[in-house]
């Protein structure tokens, strides 16, 4: 295992830039995941730490060695890929072992490593069958040890779940959880999907357009998000985001929704509130019932089971629709469409953000 670090990396397909001057550490061991839209830069990033894309601009480093000039066999990396691409004429072991034998790797060391991967991954039955009789599942797994085998410093991943049914997913998401664990390998591992993100990752990467919008622990990304970008891209349901305007003095601050609406704001000393113009707060920080002081109409009620989703309507006094905020209530639910009902917002888990979009969270600095 070792680090990896990209300083001022830059790549442009053409005029257009698909990476910029983008830097990053990622330490020994860690499972960093790269996370954003399709077409952010997710694939151009990763093959560029493999050497299956050349940089424009900056320089790379494995281990403290640099190596944006190493073809992708000298770098110590091994990549999955959302396909397999396994050689269908190939047992499962010819398989694993046709990358170490060009390499003119020792016969007994092949096989050494091929029955320790093939413990690891619990594909030892398979070893002798073809990439035909396997299942995506199966085939995902050997395209896996086939990476595994090659001993790399750095595991590189693409979208390798993307191919599997959402059981088979979230089964092999453990699964490469587990294996990081047993390994303690670095690891990258690119996905656009947010709950493998939260799930896997010991740190995300949040890519927006080519550029970093944040880097941070799952729940930092989840609790403080630094703009709407990331807010809106990480958890289910989506987070709300309310048009509010912002007060405050040397000691209180609020927000206000429409004209009734008043949210008392734990932001003693807030500056420039009026910079704000967006609230967001997430459906589980706004809760239904309890007398809370917020009166809305139930619009959609959907049952999860262990709680329900209640998109309301809120009254803020200014006539017409009010915008609408998902709140949460118990699983037992006894809202109904069309019910008045009243809502609580956790005032300590709302984040203010600006006309661009950045967010101010309490306890941070202000200015
Ligand atoms: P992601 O993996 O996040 O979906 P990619 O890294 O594949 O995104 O692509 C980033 C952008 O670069 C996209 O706009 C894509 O169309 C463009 N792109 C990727 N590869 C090439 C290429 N070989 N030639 C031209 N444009 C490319
Ligand atoms: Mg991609």
């Amino acid at each position: 295992m070792a680090s990896v670090e990209l300083t001022t990396v830059s790549k442009s397909y053409g005029a257009v830039r698909v990476i910029d001057a983008l830097s990053l550490a990622i330490g020994s061991g860690e499972l960093v995941v790269f996370l954003g839209p399709s077409g952010c830069g997710k694939s151009t990033l990763l093959r560029m730490i493999a050497g299956l894309e050349t940089v424009d601009d900056g320089s790379i480093s494995i281990g403290g060695r640099r190596v944006d000039r190493l073809a992708p066999g000298d770098r110590g990396v091994a990549m999955v890929f959302q396909h397999y691409a396994l050689y269908p004429h190939m047992s499962v072991r010819q398989n694993m072992a046709f990358g170490l034998r060009n390499v003119r790797l020792a016969p007994a060391e092949i096989e050494r490593r091929i029955a320790d991967a093939a413990r690891v991954l619990e594909i030892e039955q398979l070893l002798d069958r073809k990439p035909g009789q396997l299942s995506g599942g199966q085939k995902q797994r050997v395209a896996i040890g086939r990476a595994i085998v090659k001993e790399p410093l750095v595991f590189l991943f693409d979208e390798p779940l993307s191919n599997l049914d959402a059981a088979l997913r979230g089964r092999t998401r453990v699964e490469i959880a587990q294996l990081h664990q047993r390994m303690a390998s670095t690891m990258i591992f690119v996905t656009h999907d947010q709950v493998e993100a939260m799930t896997l990752a010991d740190r995300i990467v949040v890519l927006n357009d080519g550029r970093i919008e944040q880097i941070g622990t799952p729940m930092e990304i989840y609790a403080r998000p630094h703009s709407t970008f990331v807010a809106g891209f990480v958890g289910s349901p989506k987070i709300n985001l309310l048009p509010a305007a912002v007060e405050a003095n040397g000691t209180a601050a609020r927000a206000l929704i429409g004209r009734d609406i008043v949210i008392d704001l734990p932001l003693a000393g807030l500056r420039h509130p009026a910079r704000f113009v967006t609230l967001g707060v997430r459906a589980e920080a706004v809760t239904v019932g309890g007398g809370g002081p917020i009166e809305g109409t139930a619009r959609v009620v959907e049952r999860l089971g262990d709680r329900t989703l209640v998109h309301v309507e809120l009254a803020t006094g200014q006539g017409g629709a009010g915008p609408q905020i998902m709140a949460t209530d118990r699983g037992d639910s006894r809202v109904a469409v069309g019910d008045q009902v009243a809502i609580s917002i956790d005032p300590t888990a709302v984040t203010l953000f600006d006309a661009a979009g950045r967010s101010h969270h309490a306890g941070l600095d202000d200015d």
